[in-house]
């Protein structure tokens, strides 16, 4: 017999829907796009809606096919219990849209995602107090924690910087204090770190990067690792505390945020999301092996000043990122002497793509503080150690002969 936890990850996200016989035999679970679903009886809609028995309600709040992703999404994050957004940023909106309250305190780590941050800055002016400090370092979060702090958010490896959070030691504070840790597993994937290891309570992956791969749909995810005990948690609503406490915290976020913000999923992305996860395994480990040489020639480069990526040994956590992730991520980013102009040098690159994305397939170039940190101001970006200079590059999966080439060959001024 299959023992589930025996089984290799990509064996296991290949094979999870065995037990149960898919229609016609299908192999893939097939895109229902249908919004409305049929009852036997009036007493059946009636129980599906209370809850009583298991089904679907309307399409906004679930889908089959949306359904088998978070399957897999939950086996991949070893979790408990996963939602399915139509974003990444919709999956972290609904953290704060389900589980917070006014005056409530979020600490999250400074060095973000750009539209996080912007996010964060919005739900400050609604009235949720943020404090963002380096959480590189555990003494910066201790420093700011209140008896209304309920979320601690980091990323694994920022983007675009890749400075890493202090990620054990955040998961035991967490712990303690009975405060939900938020880890947003999107750069480095739950194919190289699962954050439930160190004890994450909600997971957040952008669907649309590595797990997708392909860079042709846009999806994002939450998980419940089932670490947390949320009797602990005091913004659970009494409405849903008839289900078991473990399952208080999702099904509150999937009724306060997916059902009433309306973030779905549609099934036809979580089709194409799906697919793509076959393959992360293979693709992930390609890309961060590509992505370790590039890194290295550059670094090797006079013309270019600053190369930041986990996988050097000069990068403030090399040693964390190589204990606690199975390779060093897809993404880099490095600054150019000053004689070399960001936009000329980007211009002379003929595989690399200027876009964008990240996790895909295909080598992808930005100039960071002109596109995706252009909006926070240079005094911002200078806080949060971004150069006008810095250009990130999301490695993909070709010929790394072709991607070295490619970066000396532009250099050559
Ligand atoms: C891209 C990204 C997101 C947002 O995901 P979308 O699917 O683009 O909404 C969130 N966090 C990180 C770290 C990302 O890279």
């Amino acid at each position: 017999m299959m023992n589930k936890k025996n089984l290799g990850f990509t064996t296991k996200i290949l094979h999870y829907n065995k037990k149960k016989y898919i229609e016609h035999g299908s192999i893939h679970k097939p895109i229902y796009n249908n919004v409305a679903f049929k009852y036997k009886n009036a007493k059946h809609i009636a129980e599906v809606f209370q809850g009583k028995q298991n089904g679907y309600r309307y399409g906004r709040q679930g889908n089959p096919t949306v359904s088998a992703l978070e399957k897999k999404i939950t086996l991949m994050e070893n979790g408990k219990y996963t939602i399915c957004f139509s974003t990444g940023m919709a999956a972290i909106a609904a953290i704060i849209q389900g589980l917070l309250i006014k005056n409530d305190h979020i600490i999250s780590s400074f060095f973000l995602f750009g539209n996080t941050n912007s996010m964060f800055n919005t739900i400050n002016l609604q009235g949720i107090k943020i404090d963002m400090v380096d959480a590189t370092d555990i003494k910066n979060i201790k420093k700011k924690i209140t008896s209304r702090t309920k979320i601690i958010f980091v990323e694994t490896i920022a983007n675009p910087r890749t400075q890493i959070a202090d990620l054990k030691n955040i998961g035991k504070l967490c712990e303690k204090k009975n405060i939900l840790y938020i880890v947003d597993n999107t750069i480095t994937s739950p194919y190289l770190f699962q954050p439930k290891t160190v004890k994450a309570s909600l997971i957040i992956n952008s669907l649309t990067k590595s797990i997708c791969g392909h860079g042709n749909t846009l999806g994002g995810s939450l998980t419940d690792t089932g670490i947390y005990n949320w009797k602990k948690f005091s913004n659970i609503l009494n409405i849903y505390k008839k289900y078991h406490y473990s399952k208080w915290g999702i099904i509150q976020i999937r009724s306060k945020a997916l059902r009433d913000f309306g973030a779905s999923l549609s099934p036809e992305s979580a089709y194409n999301i799906s697919i793509g996860a076959e393959t992360i395994s293979l693709r992930q480990k390609k890309a961060c092996k590509n992505a370790l040489s590039l890194a290295n020639m550059l670094n090797n480069e006079k013309n270019i000043s600053k190369v930041f990526y986990p996988g050097l040994s000069t990068h403030p956590q090399h040693k964390l990122a190589k204990k606690k992730f199975k390779y060093f991520g897809n993404i880099l980013s490095f600054e150019l002497n000053k004689n070399i102009k960001c936009f000329e040098y980007l211009n002379k690159l003929k595989i690399a793509i200027i876009a964008s994305n990240l996790g895909d397939n295909r080598t992808l170039v930005i100039p960071v503080a002109h596109t995706i940190y252009f909006e926070m101001g240079k005094k911002k970006r200078k806080k949060m150690g971004i150069s006008e200079s810095l250009i990130r590059v999301s490695v993909g999966i070709e010929n790394i002969k072709d991607i070295l080439y490619d970066f000396k060959k532009a250099l050559n001024f």
